[in-house]
């Protein structure tokens, strides 16, 4: 209890990417309090469910306390000298045998950024593959893709401080009152004291976000470009586009080629709202009322989207499109106008998206494709240019289609669950099984750990000091707290021991991990993704980067006088050449599987506000785990009358890829439209884990898979 607190430390909370300051209550060497920490500016005090239940996820049962090794089929005690060298040989031989590619790393964006830096350093620039990839591949690649393709570089221009200043929120694909609860209260109390906002929520199912909304689209799953264009048409139509805005700060293009604003124009014809709404399942006037309020004449439009966007065969696009409505009506890089891609996890944007830790990039939004940048990171990681692969590695997918058909020897899996969390389940988990397979990890067993041939114990969150990047651009400090048990250790002491078996020490004589920030940090100087010292990190409560000035201060809006110190004034879009953002002409297209009479229901999954993710954390919660033992599948009233099934009946789901079997609700926290059913994927029991269904399917650009959209019937278990 917070009585018994000697000494509290500040951190940032463990889940998702909104990154709240929490301060950690010590007490007799244990965490046993957790509260909001006030100086903060993304939560000023206040905690979720979660995270205010921080403290149980530390002492579990299941804590892994040491080292395993399968032996003779069966995972068995081990010391950490006969792991890291069994880990070790196993990797030698697999490159000595089959080249640098036969061997892979898959992090995750709850990495501290040290970790995945030192990660990156080890595979790309020591071993010479790009095979590394992690987690946010399948949560942020397509708002990755989207800001890169329309702005030529990553990340938000905005921050949540943009929340106080808008007037119009435009939330769509994104559950933010589950997902992201303390944004959802900014957003609440910034609705309740300004009665002339307006809320547009844009989702297939209603959630609870609906509750606030002043427009509700419950659109046809999958049919958001449609939408998106349609009110584009609208834009242009009605005259609310920024004339000046447009000829000074965009062009038009239609995929590589750039054309004029007639053309952008004829392109968009197809949208009229009287056909869209054919296609979207809405009333034409509503396209029309939503467009109008977006581009309403001085008001102020931030929106908000996460994974109802992103996991998508045609990810990339919907984030261009909506990118384009900002764009056409000027309403960007001012206070409270913004597109806000909202982060799934605490670290995407601190650990892989600016450390580079997915299998195309390099630190600070550099490419292994460009020589230059290949070159620039040598210099620093004092390697030698030509070891390093200019090949983009196996992306998500690609990487675990290779551990199933053979081309992956060895998988090294650090601080995520793949075993439950990758769409088309099976044939990747039957993959892990036929690979060498380490998996670096808190918990055991884990629907991952149950696959490894080496389980190594990491130390969590708070008894390790480490930094994260949350969703606004913002670094984070965590300070240690505790000691780990057992034998537990950090993930970059994981990393080094390996390094060193593998003749790689001198690349990774790091005293602590200041000395790897630091060095992670050159990389950043003069990127305009330039990253705060240390030291000043260990003080203040997150900066929102650029940061050029160690001592300066942190930018609020990029691109933007006077608030990006890389702009002398108005506006530029500097990560283009002619410093211009694109509009992009970007067609309708369907979900790659589509309900047909064998498999009549759009099926999607998403998270529930108790649980996080895959759930080795958050069932350890007895709390949480008595409120949500068991995860559900909604359905529509009309739905499930017609296929005979009552509240809290067991149906199975079925795709062409596999079957769960979960209790139905109706009228729950969430309806899905008629045609539709919706399912939470934390789920740890195997008859239960709805990836077993979902499609692997993926975005030809940002190569992030259709969670969101499979075929299923569903019918009576
Ligand atoms: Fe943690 Fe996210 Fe909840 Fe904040 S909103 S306390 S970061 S889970």
């Amino acid at each position: 209890s917070q009585q018994d607190v000697e000494q509290w430390v500040k951190g940032v909370c463990r889940y998702c990417g909104t990154g709240c300051g929490v301060l950690s209550g010590v007490s007799k060497g244990k965490i046993v309090a957790v509260k909001g920490d006030p100086d903060c500016a993304v939560n000023k005090g206040k905690l979720c469910v979660k995270g205010i239940l921080l403290p149980k996820i530390m002492d579990t049962e299941d804590r892994l306390l040491h080292p395993l090794i399968r032996k003779n089929g069966r995972l068995v005690r081990a010391t950490w000298d006969e792991a890291l060298d069994l880990v070790a040989a196993k990797f030698k031989e697999a490159i000595s045998q089959y080249g640098p590619d036969s061997v892979a790393y898959y992090g995750s964006g709850q990495n501290y950024a040290e970790e995945a830096y030192l990660a990156n350093k080890l595979f790309k620039g020591c071993i010479g593959t790009n095979n590394i990839d992690g987690n946010p591949r399948t949560c942020m690649a397509s708002a990755v893709a989207g800001y890169t393709t329309t702005f030529g570089k990553d990340e938000p221009m905005g921050t949540y401080a943009d929340i106080e200043q808008a007037d119009v929120f435009f939330i769509i694909g994104a559950n933010m009152a589950e997902a992201h609860p303390i944004l959802y209260s900014r957003l609440v109390d910034r609705k309740n004291g300004n009665p002339d906002v307006k809320v547009i929520v844009v989702d297939p199912r209603r959630t609870r976000t609906a509750d606030i909304a002043d427009v509700l689209l419950q659109f046809v799953p999958g049919t958001d470009l449609a939408l998106l264009n349609s009110m584009a048409y609208v834009i242009i139509e009605e005259n609310l586009v920024d004339r000046d805005f447009v000829a000074n700060h965009t062009n038009f293009m239609q995929g590589e080629k750039k054309i004029s604003f007639d053309e952008f124009k004829s392109f968009i014809a197809d949208y009229a709202p009287e056909k869209a709404a054919g296609i979207c399942g809405l009333p034409a006037e509503q396209i029309r009322a939503v467009a109008r309020l977006f581009a309403a004449k001085g008001r102020n439009t931030m929106s908000m989207w996460t994974m109802g966007l992103n996991q998508r065969i045609r990810g990339t696009w919907a984030n261009n499109l909506v990118h384009n409505l900002h764009l056409l009506t000027g309403k960007i890089c001012k206070p409270g106008n913004t597109p806000f891609s909202l982060t799934g996890q605490p670290s995407a944007c601190g650990s892989i998206r600016e450390v580079g830790a997915l299998s195309h990039l390099l630190p600070a939004h550099r490419v292994v494709a460009n020589a230059k940048h290949r070159e620039e990171v040598a210099r620093v990681w004092g390697v030698d240019p030509a070891k390093m692969s200019p090949k983009p590695g196996y992306h998500t997918i690609e990487m675990f289609r290779a551990a199933a058909d053979g081309r992956l020897k060895a998988l090294w899996v650090v601080c995520t669950n793949p075993g439950q969390s990758l769409p088309n389940l099976e044939l990747y988990r039957q993959g892990m099984e036929k690979t060498f397979l380490v998996v670096s990890e808190t918990y055991h067993p884990t629907r991952t750990s149950e696959l490894a041939d080496v389980v190594l114990p990491s130390a969590l969150w708070m008894e390790k000091e480490g930094i994260y990047g949350n969703g606004e651009r913002r670094t984070q400090h965590i300070a240690k707290a505790v000691e780990p048990p057992g034998e537990a250790k950090p993930d970059v002491w994981h990393l080094m021991e390996v390094a060193k078996r593998l003749g790689f020490e001198k690349f990774f004589a790091y005293k602590d991990t200041e000395e790897i920030w630091e060095e992670y940090r050159k990389l950043t100087v003069g990127t305009k993704m330039d990253l705060p010292p240390y030291s000043r990190l260990r003080k203040e409560h997150g900066l929102t980067w650029p940061v050029p000035d160690p001592d300066g201060p942190e930018t609020y809006i990029r691109y933007a006088a006077p608030y990006d110190p890389f702009v002398k004034e108005g506006i530029n879009f500097y990560g283009k050449p002619d410093g211009r953002a694109v509009i992009f002409a970007r067609p309708q297209s369907n979900a790659q599987e589509m309900p047909d009479s064998e498999y009549p229901f759009f099926f999607s999954t998403g998270r529930i506000l108790e649980h996080w993710h895959t759930a080795t954390m958050t069932m350890n919660v007895p709390e949480i785990k008595r409120a949500m033992p068991e995860m559900y599948v909604e359905l529509n009233a009309d739905d499930a009358a017609q296929i005979g099934v009552k509240d809290n009946d067991y149906v199975h789901i079925t795709s062409r890829r596999g079957q769960c079997r979960l209790k139905a609700k109706i009228d729950g926290r969430g309806q899905p439209r008629p045609g539709m059913a919706w399912a939470p994927f934390h789920d740890t029991e195997i008859s239960r884990m709805i990836n077993f269904v979902t499609i692997d399917a993926f975005d030809d650009i940002s190569k992030q898979p259709e969670y969101k959209i499979c075929a299923v019937k569903i019918e009576r278990a």
